[in-house]
């Protein structure tokens, strides 16, 4: 029979996946002889059984609870309901990973109208009892039947008014009483029964309250956003009360062990006295810093300094903990690693080191990854930004902060970026030729699209703040003004985004620039000792490859050219191109283009010091670049000695009902092998100078041939590719050598890499196209319907941000086994967005990927999890 129930005396810190964090850690510090209310924990098993039962909670569960119970009735030497000797417990919810606030807890079960008349009698503390009943009849109403805390909050405060007082402890025990007859109305009124008064009924309910919660909205969104599954459950911890709402002696406190915003080794906290639960958090009252506990009590605060270093140094980490106080006695209720900033994390983390508790692989494997993204980004003031109210919620798809005056085009963000305004680009969605507006905005933020948008994938790649696919906006681009949370919002009214929450805030709020401290850099060091994976950046740019070298990119991963046509006035002649009807036309364009792309390509190779640089061929469906302006389109024209119609016939050819799976990626070589030709031409040339200027350099080009699903297409595309490089080559005299690799993003690719490999030098999974053929979603429009797959758990998690490693995964894995034996030089990398995404580098690491490539800003947090994954 399996085991669902644990005394706090047979668990340990080992077991939290079956006893929760909460519970572990209870049962461990019962075990280290800590004052501990005594108590029992039901495991996550059972929560998984109760959903798999149909949310029931079956026979075997129920009889290991109530053995349980009595069990806790011997060794508390109090009983449920008993009019002698009355047991009250809390009954509190706790997960394997933790989830501060989520899910609910009820505190003071097992009163009843005797059993507190009960316990007022024979302690001779009724205001104390009274409010214990009241505290517990709310509770219980708000998690078990959800009869919604404000009502009787608008209660206490009506009975606070009445009695000319502001402060709940201010209440007199007849007031208490009062009140409670007055929720139990408030109960039977909303719910149509009156409230349990069997103590055991209670407790079921409440338990069952507990594995509900696991369900409810706020925790579905908080695991999705802390990559928690939802299969793990959580335990339901019964604990015996300590009552720091007892007397002016007594009181309830949290603090942690070092500062969690700073990591400075300091003890932290807050208490108040007379208080219970949440009271501390609630801010019913302002609490006291737990430095004045001393003055207060002088035996209570040694004894607590005395457990805080002991768990710090059981635990071998900065501790986060809850303790009440009864009558002058310490309880400590909870332990666990504390939350911290990315900040702290480095400090703690090295700190730790140096004092000779952690190995450096520990204090690597200790920081969480997702966590650096903070602090590479400017951040909005602390203090300012608690102040604040957000007004609505898209998508944290860029981290930073960002404030600034609202613009609707990428002209506008230009504009009056130049004449020295800090502007926030809004608009339905970006596209490419916004590029420039992107760049000269402090943030951006869109109505429409996921993580992977296009304004995203930008963002990120720009390291500007993005805040994407906020629904709620009602935009109306034309008349330049959206309205959002009832506020209509004009050109140049300011606003500010949170790219890592995805909230946004009406008016300025203050930021500070992100600051790279020394501890940063010695986790990195320890880091990349430890990995074995390369890191390589997705940069377009020479400023983005710089950028990356800073963070520390060993390469390009991918280089997407199509983006450097949007610089200056280039978009001209490429428009040209695009417009071409004859080869000759097409020609003179690319003539003009060339020297540009051979430029841009020499900084390139100039930024990564000979490191490795691939380039992949143009890429997107062409359509993006035609120009959509009446004046734009007249230019056109005369510039091709063409009618404003005839370009206009030409623009409408190009159209497609299905524009990512269109003319796109290498069809367009195909077609048009003139383009690859002179993008061949450009890199070799560039890479003969860059060579020649840096002898000591291995400049090597890697050219990326997109979107290949057929080995045939690669072979027709490779065969002039070669030809022209080996024709510059042989020109130039010179000994150059390069690669001709491709994108494994088309799931035929991927289940013929056998063949593919034949011709390929190397492979680089292009996920996001990979993802979106494989499950065949739109990645610019899944956002639309993903949240109603969150809710209908067919998804936990957006397969453009976190790589599904069962599908998408095993086609990468099929692609390796394939290709390898074939061409055992092939060299295999990633390149798509989930190449920053730590849990999906660690995947990426368990199927022997050479590399990872990611965004500039994203390296770190790649190199980090990279020696995370090979710890
Ligand atoms: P959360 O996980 O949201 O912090 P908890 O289960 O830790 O929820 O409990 C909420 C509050 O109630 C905390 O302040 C906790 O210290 C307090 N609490 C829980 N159990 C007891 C108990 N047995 N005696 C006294 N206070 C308790
Ligand atoms: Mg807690
Ligand atoms: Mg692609």
């Amino acid at each position: 029979m399996a085991k669902w129930v644990y005394m706090f005396t047979e668990g340990n810190a080992t077991m939290r996946n079956l006893l929760g964090g909460k519970g572990a850690n209870l049962a461990e510090m019962t075990n280290l002889g800590l004052p501990v209310p005594q108590g029992f924990t039901i495991t996550t098993e059972a929560c998984t059984q109760y959903y798999e039962d149909g949310r029931k909670i079956n026979d075997e569960i129920m009889a290991q609870i109530m053995e349980a119970i009595v069990k806790m009735e011997e060794v508390t030497g109090k009983k449920f309901g008993d009019n002698e000797n009355p047991l009250l417990v809390s009954v509190r919810s706790g997960a394997r990973a933790s989830m501060p606030g989520m899910m609910d807890t009820i505190l003071n079960l097992g009163l009843n109208e005797e059993v507190v008349e009960v316990v007022a009698k024979k302690t001779g503390n009724e205001r104390w009892a009274r409010d214990c009943y009241r505290r517990f009849i709310q509770m219980y109403s708000d998690v078990v039947m959800e009869v919604g805390k404000k009502y009787f909050e608008e209660l206490i405060d009506k009975m606070k008014a009445e009695r000319g007082v502001t402060q709940d402890v201010d209440l007199t025990a007849d007031d208490l009483k009062e009140l409670a007859n007055q929720f139990k109305a408030e109960y039977k009124e909303k719910i149509g029964a009156d409230f349990p008064d069997d103590p055991k009924e209670q407790l079921m309910g409440a338990i069952k309250a507990v594995f509900r919660s696991w369900d409810n909205p706020r925790a579905n969104v908080y695991r999705r956003d802390n990559d928690i599954p939802y299969s793990w459950g959580t335990a339901v911890n019964v604990q015996e009360m300590a009552f720091g709402n007892w007397s002016d002696e007594s009181g309830t406190g949290v603090a942690f062990t070092r500062d969690p915003a700073t990591g400075e080794k300091k003890l932290m906290g807050e208490f108040l006295m007379n208080a219970q639960g949440e009271d501390v958090v609630a801010g019913v009252r302002t609490p006291q810093p737990i430095a004045e506990l001393q003055a207060v009590m002088p035996e209570v605060y040694d004894q607590f300094v005395g457990v805080c270093n002991k768990l710090e140094t059981h635990y071998r980490d900065m501790q986060d903990m809850e303790f009440t106080i009864q009558d002058r006695k310490l309880f400590m209720l909870q332990t666990r690693n504390g939350k911290r900033t990315a900040q702290a994390a480095l400090k703690i983390a090295c700190d730790l080191v140096d004092e000779g508790m952690r190995t450096e692989e520990e204090a690597v494997a200790m920081i969480d990854p997702r966590n650096l993204d903070t602090l590479l980004h400017p951040q909005f003031d602390t203090a300012a930004l608690k102040a604040a109210t957000p007004i609505g919620k898209g998508l944290g798809a860029s981290p930073g902060a960002a404030c600034g005056k609202v613009v609707f085009t990428a002209d506008d963000a230009v504009e009056w970026a130049a004449k020295g305004e800090k502007v926030v680009l809004v608009r339905l969605e970006t596209s490419p030729e916004d590029i420039t507006g992107m760049k000269s905005a402090q943030g951006i933020l869109t109505v429409r699209g996921g993580m992977t948008s296009h304004a995203a994938v930008v963002a990120r790649g720009m390291g500007t703040c993005c805040v994407s696919g906020c629904g709620d906006i009602a935009m109306d681009e034309e008349n330049k003004k959206f309205t959002l949370a009832g506020k209509e919002f004009h050109e140049g009214d300011a606003i500010s985004i949170d790219g890592t929450t995805g909230n946004i805030y009406d008016g300025i709020i203050p930021t500070v620039d992100a600051t790279i401290a020394g501890e940063f850099g010695r986790i990195m060091d320890w880091a990349d000792k430890f990995r074995t994976m390369k890191v390589r950046t997705n940069a377009d740019t020479p400023a983005d490859a710089k950028k990356a070298r800073e963070l520390g990119a060993e390469g390009i991963g991918l280089c997407r050219t199509e983006h450097m046509f949007f610089e200056g006035n280039r978009i001209d002649a490429f428009r040209e191109m695009i417009c071409s009807e004859t080869i000759e036309e097409r020609e003179a364009a690319l003539a003009k283009i060339l020297p540009e792309q051979q430029g841009d390509f020499e900084k390139l190779y100039e930024a990564l010091e000979g490191n490795p640089v691939t380039i992949r061929f143009l890429d997107p469906p062409l359509h993006e670049f035609v120009p959509t302006e009446e004046e734009d389109i007249k230019k056109l024209a005369d510039a091709q000695g063409k009618t404003v119609e005839e370009i206009k016939t030409i623009i409408d050819s190009l159209h497609e009902f299905n524009p990512m799976m269109g003319h796109r990626g290498c069809r367009l070589a195909v077609t048009y092998p003139e383009i690859a030709k002179m993008q061949t031409s450009a890199v070799i040339r560039a890479a003969i100078n860059v060579q020649k200027a840096h002898p000591d350099w291995n400049v090597k080009p890697e050219i990326m041939i997109p979107l290949v699903g057929d080995i045939k297409e690669l072979k027709y595309v490779k065969k002039f590719v070669v030809e022209t490089a080996d024709a510059e080559i042989a020109a130039a005299g010179s000994n150059l050598e390069y690669e001709v690799g491709t994108m494994i993003e088309i799931p035929r690719a991927a289940l013929t890499a056998d063949d593919i490999a034949k011709e390929a030098d190397f492979f680089c999974f292009g996920t996001n196209d990979l993802t979106q053929m494989t499950y065949g979603f739109s990645r610019d429009d899944a956002g639309k319907f993903l949240d109603a797959y969150y809710d209908a758990k067919i998804f936990e998690n957006d397969p453009f941000a976190k790589l599904d490693q069962t599908g998408v995964g095993k086609l990468m894995e099929t692609a390796i086994k394939l290709g390898r034996p074939v061409n055992p030089k092939l060299h295999i990398g990633i390149c798509g967005e989930h190449g920053g995404d730590p849990s999906s580098v660690e995947f990426c690491n368990k199927i022997g990927l050479d590399y990872v490539s990611c965004s500039p800003f994203r390296v770190p947090i790649a190199r980090l999890a990279a020696a995370q994954a090979a710890i």
